[in-house]
């Protein structure tokens, strides 16, 4: 037909039918066609006859294929050098590579419950939002050792390349887990935990149920419910299972990574406080203990109590959170926690909520103005009996602060904003002291030592992209502009080098290179967190000096000034772009304590209390000394694998001039990364409304455009996913081609003829290694295997 005849739509439709008509189309290829019409759909008759041929071949193929099964390289002899697109777990392994074809193959997938597709040795995991009958025993004992196309690609099957590794190449291993918010991270890792844990066989019981305890226990006081996910990871997570040598489980060890502690005070719209404050309300609720925490169930604390959400009375009586209260308490039980320790927690968890009903009221008198008076002096003394201090005391801490002028200490009256920032501050900060506390504890009751292998799981907070973005929305985001940028490296910097180190002609891909956002950020002294750290030094800053701060020192095209948004910035992420909101930026930033608090706390009388300000965050000491271990490594690595060690002292060049604590603990997890063997999952959520069996194809497109899983596919197929050094090449294949008494010289010549019998193409050979594709090795140990 002459398409300029023809409206879009007619000519799609028409074509349609005469496909269907004359080529017993099958369904599933309407979906490829309908794609080729949205590009072609400009209406060039050529463009579109070559485009209908393909696809009449494709529709053919895809026919073939689908009435002889045996076609496929596992179940029959025959190989072809590439599967057909109907069942294909690979999406490296695919001839015809487009983001929307992948998309269409992921959907088609994903309708059929194949949640998992591989891109050469990367998973890509859809979240099917239910409930899935693939992880149950049989699951388990199926990937273990198995040859990964023998089964269907599977988060288990990770977990066994990279306990296989770490066996046989005596290396630590990291799984990095990234995608966005709700994107089912924190699923992944637990079945990797649960997978690892049967893996090392941890030869007594108590070891493996406490390691899959921790993941429990930490997410009730990590976790909350926000407008995207129920259980929303507000903080990051590196878990460590230690092993011997031999491969067994030995221990385990978390790392956290900048907790969101604001959310203790105050919620979004919609979203909840973290889960532990209504497990325990609910909990202590059940078994008639609230009064001995200070608690009323006819009025829950403030802190838990949204303006935005009517959960008041429903919170004592949900079996949910009373449930939960006992899962929690099992947990720390098991894990060794005492009782006493138990009791010293919930107090605090109970003298934060009681704390946050302190209300104040101004005074004014003749001679001094915007004084502030505690409203409801009862509350405070519950508050300071829970913390073991002295009521007096907590009152004159919170409504007013000590200044030291010319040797006297002035004591200077706190307005009533200022007290009440005070008080929130003591909140956020016993939180975050308490989680870090708790962290510690379990890896000191959960390590052996420090010798033998680890497979760390990184689980981190994904991208966030709100009506409304805040600090905490900025560090998140910064996070993953540095999971990003280490992905990148890994998989396209890397390999690319190894082709220039070999002189292989390989074609080079081009990636998103996200080098300038980071350089945008964490650069000295002109990123965004150095002046943002400049700026928190100045008292009489405010959140518009710091915007305009931000206008007049960074010039990057990835930031930008909105128009008619005050206190607005946007900044286009690898991910997407953001307008965020400085408000509140400062005061985040600043993140102090008052002085006056910490010597307050330090006098209390419960020695938990006095741990969580005496060292205060048990991680500044242990930084320094990690800061130390990377500079080592450092030195470590530059003498071992060349690109390796470039990349790390990137790192630390980049990250040890940001003086923002926080970013010191990200260093940390990026350099342990570094050092070990990297293994990659990548989360797809399929539609924003967390239901099952929705493919919203656009969204899926997005995510796989931003986290450059064609260009991964591209450099998987392209590439040479394989790379052998001649004599281990000869010595595993040469019985292909010569015979088994032989002892062929281990040369390119040797190889090359081991292929050409093989009857195999596309390889090529480097100075020191043949450089082979996927499916080259995979048809290679089949023969293998036939002929022994
Ligand atoms: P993220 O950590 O990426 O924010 P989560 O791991 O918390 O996301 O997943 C969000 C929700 O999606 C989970 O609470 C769960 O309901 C669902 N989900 C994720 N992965 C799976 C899975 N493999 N099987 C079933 N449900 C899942
Ligand atoms: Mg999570």
């Amino acid at each position: 037909p002459r398409s300029d005849d023809l409206t879009v739509k007619s000519t799609k439709t028409y074509l349609i039918e005469c496909l269907i008509k004359d080529f017993e189309l099958r369904p599933n290829v309407l979906d490829l066609l309908e794609h080729v019409f949205i590009r072609q759909i400009t209406g060039r008759a050529k463009i579109l006859q070559k485009q209908l041929m393909e696809l009449i071949d494709l529709n053919q193929q895809i026919v073939i294929a689908g009435k002889h099964e045996r076609i496929h390289t596992k179940k029959g002899g025959q190989i072809m050098s590439s599967p057909t697109h109907d069942e294909v777990d690979d999406l490296a392994t695919l001839e015809v590579l487009d983001e929307v074809m992948d998309s269409i193959l992921l959907q088609r997938r994903y309708s059929k419950d194949q949640i998992y597709t591989y891109v050469g040795d990367i998973l890509i995991a859809v979240n099917p939002f239910h409930k899935m009958e693939l992880y149950g025993p049989q699951y388990t004992k199926m990937y273990i050792g198995a040859k990964r196309t023998a089964y269907p690609p599977h988060i288990f099957a990770v977990a066994d390349v990279a306990y296989q590794s770490m066996v046989s190449y005596n290396a630590d291993q990291c799984i990095v887990i990234s995608g966005e918010s709700g994107a089912g991270k924190t699923e992944s890792a637990h079945l990797l935990v649960q997978q690892l844990t049967v893996l090392g066989k941890a030869n007594n019981r108590s070891l493996q149920e406490k390691i899959l305890l921790v993941n429990n226990l930490v997410e009730a006081f990590g976790n909350a419910c926000t407008a995207i996910n129920n259980n929303s990871s507000r903080f990051g997570k590196y878990l460590e299972i230690n092993f011997t040598c031999g491969g067994t489980v030995v221990g385990a060890k978390i790392s956290e990574y900048l907790l969101e502690k604001s959310r203790v005070i105050h919620q979004a719209i919609g979203e909840k406080n973290f889960h532990i404050f209504y497990y325990i309300y609910a909990g202590l609720a059940e078994r008639k203990k609230l009064a001995h925490y200070k608690l009323s169930d006819s009025k829950p604390p403030k802190y838990l109590l949204n303006e935005h959400i009517r959960l008041g009375p429903d919170i004592v009586n949900n079996t949910f959170y009373k449930e939960q209260y006992d899962v929690v308490e099992q947990c720390f039980k098991v894990i060794g926690f005492t009782l006493e320790e138990l009791g010293s927690v919930y107090s605090t968890l109970a003298a934060i909520l009681n704390s946050g009903d302190i209300d104040f009221s101004s005074v004014t008198s003749e001679h001094q103005t915007d004084k502030s008076n505690i409203s409801n002096i009862a509350v405070l003394e519950n508050a300071a009996s829970l913390l073991c201090i002295r009521p007096d005391e907590l009152q004159e801490a919170l409504t007013s602060h000590c200044v030291v002028a010319r040797g006297e200490t002035i004591v200077r009256p706190n307005t009533v904003e200022k007290a009440m920032e005070v008080r929130d501050a003591m909140g956020k900060a016993l939180y975050g002291r308490l989680f870090s506390w708790i962290v510690n504890r379990i890896n000191t009751l959960l390590r052996e030592d420090d010798n033998g292998l680890n497979i760390g799981i990184l689980d981190i907070f994904g991208f966030e992209n709100f009506k409304r973005n805040s600090f905490e929305q900025l560090c998140i985001n910064i996070a993953n502009e540095q999971i990003q940028f280490y992905f990148n490296q890994h998989i396209f910097a890397w390999e690319q080098d190894e082709y220039v180190n070999e002189e292989v002609d390989a074609r080079v891909i081009e990636y998103e290179d996200n080098r300038p956002l980071l350089d945008l950020f964490l650069q000295k002294p002109m990123g965004m967190l150095s002046l943002l750290d400049e700026e928190s030094r100045f008292p009489q800053a405010t959140d518009q000096t710091l915007v305009e701060k931000f206008e007049d020192n960074l010039k990057s095209k990835n930031f930008w000034r909105p128009k008619r948004v005050d206190l607005g910035f946007g900044i286009h992420h690898y991910a997407g772009k953001v307008i965020y909101n400085t408000a509140g930026f400062l005061s985040k930033n600043r993140d102090t304590l008052p002085a006056d608090i910490v010597l307050l706390l330090r006098s209390s009388e419960n020695s938990l209390i006095r741990k969580l300000v005496t060292h205060p965050l048990t991680k500044t000491g242990k930084n320094a000394s990690l800061l130390a271990t990377n500079r080592k490594r450092v030195f470590l690595m530059i003498n071992g694998g060349k690109n390796k060690s470039a990349i790390i002292l990137f790192s630390v060049e980049l990250f040890f001039s940001v003086s923002a604590p926080q970013q010191y603990s990200l260093m940390d997890l990026l350099s342990k990364m570094v050092a070990g063997q990297p293994h990659f999952v990548r989360c797809i959520k399929p539609n924003n409304d967390r239901q099952a069996n929705k493919f919203d194809r656009e969204k899926v497109l997005v995510q796989l455009r931003y986290t450059g899983v064609l260009e991964t596919a591209k450099i998987r197929r392209q590439g040479y996913s394989h790379r052998i050094l001649y004599a281990n090449f000869v010595n595993r294949y040469y019985m292909l081609a010569f015979p088994v008494h032989e002892e062929p010289l281990g040369s390119p010549e040797t190889c090359a003829a081991i292929l050409v019998k093989a009857k195999l193409e596309n390889w090529v050979l480097g100075k020191t290694k043949v450089f082979l594709k996927y499916y080259h090795v995979e048809h290679l140990n089949l023969m293998v295997r036939q002929t022994t």
